[in-house]
C-alpha cells in the first residue's frame, strides 16, 4: 500500500479545494438565471470567483472544512484498521498544510486538538463489498449548513404549511419547510438530502448519504423522482435566494431516499448542504493504494472557469468604510448598500463572544468592525498567513451580540445569515450595522487581507481566536441597519407568505 497515504491526501485536498463538475454546473445555472444586478446575483458572482480562486491556488473553498466524513468500501480481506490509520494520518497532514481547518474540539473542555483528530473525528464508515478495489468517498459539510439540518416527526404542525400527515404530501410539506427555515444561514442556494423513515439517528445518516448521489441523477423510484422534481420547482418559487438575500436560486438539488420505519414512528430527516458542496471519491488499487479512478469527475472534461468576465464588478456606488467608524457614518448606511472596507478588522466568533461577556476586551473595540469568522491560518516562520477567511453564521452570537455592541462600542458586525431582534434593537440604540459577507467565499475574502496584525485569545484555538487583520476592498452588503430595518426579517416574512401558497388542500 505504498501509495495509500498520498492518494488519501490528494482526495482530501481536491475535495476541499476543487468543487465537482455537477456542483459547478448547477451553480453556473443558478448564476445565469438570477436577476442581474440584484444582491443575490452579486453574491453568486462572488461565489463563482471564489470557486475559481480555490481551484487555482489549491486553497479551501470555504474556511469551514466541516466534519470530514469518509465512507469506505473494501474488498473482503483488506485490513480496515490500516486504512483507518492512514485516513487519520492524511487528515492530520491536510490540516498541517492548511487544506483543512482544525475543526475537532473536545466537547467537554472546548480544547481544539489542532489536527482534526479526536474522539469520533474524522467520521468513518466502513463496509465490505465484492469488488476488487477500495472505494473512498469523502464529504466536507460545514457547521453552518449542518446546523440547519432538521428532523420532522409526522404528523406535525408546520409554520406556514399547516398539518403534515404521514403521507407523501406530508413529506413534501416537510421538505419545503426545511428549505424555508434554512433561509440564508446555511449559505443558500443549498441541496437537501432527505430520508423518509428509519429511526432518528439512522435517518440523519441516511439523509446525509443521499448527498453522495450526483446532482444530475434520476431517482430509481418514480414516486421519489417525481417528488424531487416537484420540490426543486416549488422551493425555487420561495424566493430565499443566494445567501437569503431574496432571489430565484434557493435550492440546487434535492435527493430523497426511503427506509423502513417502526409503525409508531414517521421521521423525515433532512441534511441541508450549502452551495460549497464538497464531496469527491476515489477508487484505489487494493494492493498499492494508488488511485485508479476519480468519482464525480469526468477525466475528459477540463475544469471550467466559473466566473463570468471579471467576476464581482464594482459599480462605483459602493460606500467605502475605514474603521474606526463613527456613529454618523453607520447611521448614514441603509439596508441594500454595498460597502467596501479598507482598514482593520477583528475576528470573533463563539468563544470570543462568551469571553467578552465576562471579561474585558483584549483590544480597544470602540468604532471597531467585528468579523464573525474562523479563518484557516498557517504559521510560516514567525508570520501568520491567511489561507481562507469567509464569514461564519452570525445567528449563534444572537444571545451576546447586542450586549457586546453596547458595552464595547462596536460599530459594525460582519457575518452571514443575519441576526435577530435583540441585535437589531442594539444596532438602532447604539448606532451600528450588520454587514452580510458572502458565506463560503473564503478565498475571495482571504485575498482582501493585506496583513495579519496580531492575534489575541489564542487559547481558544485558531478558528476561535481573535485575529487582528488589515483588509482592502472587503465587500459586504448592509442587511441590518441602524434604523431598525432587516433584510433577513423581510425575506423571512415574504418567503413565509409564499410557503403558505404552496399548501395543497
Ligand atoms: S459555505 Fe457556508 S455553510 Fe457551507 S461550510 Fe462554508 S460557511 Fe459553512
Amino acid at each position: 500500500m505504498e501509495f495509500l497515504a498520498g492518494s488519501l491526501l490528494e482526495l482530501i485536498t481536491q475535495t476541499s479545494t476543487n468543487l465537482p463538475p455537477d456542483v459547478r454546473a448547477v451553480m453556473s445555472i443558478a448564476a445565469e438565471t438570477e436577476t442581474p444586478d440584484t444582491q443575490s446575483s452579486q453574491a453568486l458572482n462572488i461565489i463563482l470567483s471564489n470557486i475559481d480562486m480555490a481551484q487555482e491556488d489549491e486553497g479551501p473553498i470555504c474556511q469551514d472544512t466541516g466534519m470530514p466524513t469518509f465512507v469506505v468500501h473494501t474488498p473482503v480481506g483488506v485490513n480496515q484498521l490500516r486504512i483507518k490509520k492512514a485516513i487519520q494520518e492524511a487528515v492530520a497532514e491536510a490540516t498541517r498544510l492548511g487544506k483543512l481547518r482544525p475543526n475537532s474540539v473536545d466537547s467537554l473542555t472546548g480544547v481544539n486538538s489542532g489536527n482534526n483528530l479526536g474522539t469520533e473525528t474524522p467520521v468513518l464508515h466502513f463496509e465490505q463489498w465484492e469488488d476488487d478495489e477500495i472505494e473512498v468517498k469523502l464529504i466536507l459539510k460545514g457547521g453552518g449548513c449542518e446546523n440547519k439540518n432538521i428532523q420532522y416527526s409526522l404528523p406535525c404542525e408546520l409554520d406556514h404549511m399547516g398539518r403534515a400527515d404521514r403521507t407523501l404530501e406530508g413529506v413534501r410539506k416537510s421538505i419545503l419547510h426545511a428549505v424555508w427555515q434554512a433561509q440564508g444561514q446555511g449559505c443558500a442556494p443549498g441541496v437537501v438530502g432527505v430520508c423518509i423513515g428509519s429511526d432518528r439517528a439512522h435517518g440523519y445518516e441516511l439523509a446525509k448519504e443521499q448527498l453522495f448521489r450526483t446532482l444530475d441523477d434520476v431517482n430509481p423510484d418514480p414516486r421519489l423522482a417525481k417528488l424531487e422534481a416537484e420540490i426543486m420547482e416549488e422551493a425555487n418559487k420561495l424566493g430565499v435566494g443566494a445567501m437569503g438575500f431574496g432571489g430565484k436560486a434557493s435550492l440546487v438539488g434535492c435527493k430523497i431516499g426511503a427506509a423502513n420505519r417502526l409503525p409508531a414512528s414517521f421521521f423525515i430527516s433532512v441534511a441541508y448542504e450549502c452551495w460549497a458542496y464538497r464531496r469527491l471519491g476515489v477508487r484505489l488499487d487494493a494492493a498499492t493504494g494508488a488511485i485508479t479512478k476519480w468519482l464525480y469527475r469526468d477525466p475528459s472534461r477540463p475544469v471550467e472557469r466559473m466566473a463570468r468576465g471579471a467576476g464581482f464588478k464594482l459599480t462605483g456606488r459602493e460606500v467605502v468604510l475605514t474603521p474606526p467608524l463613527t456613529d454618523a457614518q453607520v447611521r448614514a448606511l441603509k439596508v441594500g448598500d454595498v460597502v467596501l472596507i479598507n482598514g482593520e478588522l477583528f475576528t470573533g466568533r463563539d468563544e470570543v463572544h462568551t469571553y467578552l461577556m465576562k471579561n474585558p476586551a483584549p483590544v480597544d473595540l470602540r468604532g471597531a468592525v467585528l468579523y464573525h469568522c474562523g479563518p484557516v491560518m498557517l504559521k510560516q516562520g514567525d508570520r501568520w498567513s491567511v489561507k481562507a477567511a469567509g464569514p461564519t453564521t452570525s445567528m449563534r452570537e444572537e444571545p451576546y451580540q447586542g450586549e457586546i455592541i453596547r458595552k464595547y462600542g462596536v460599530r459594525a458586525v460582519i457575518g452571514k445569515g443575519g441576526m435577530g431582534k435583540k441585535t437589531l434593537a442594539a444596532l438602532k440604540e447604539a448606532g451600528a450595522v450588520y454587514l452580510n459577507a458572502i458565506g463560503g467565499a473564503a478565498q475571495y475574502y482571504a485575498r482582501t487581507v493585506e496583513k495579519v496584525l496580531g492575534v489575541e485569545l489564542m487559547q481558544f484555538g485558531v478558528p476561535e481566536a481573535m485575529w487582528h487583520i488589515r483588509v482592502k476592498n472587503f465587500a459586504a452588503i448592509v442587511t441590518m441597519d441602524a434604523h431598525g430595518n432587516s433584510l433577513h426579517a423581510d425575506v423571512e416574512k415574504v418567503t413565509g407568505e409564499v410557503l403558505e401558497t404552496l399548501q395543497k388542500v
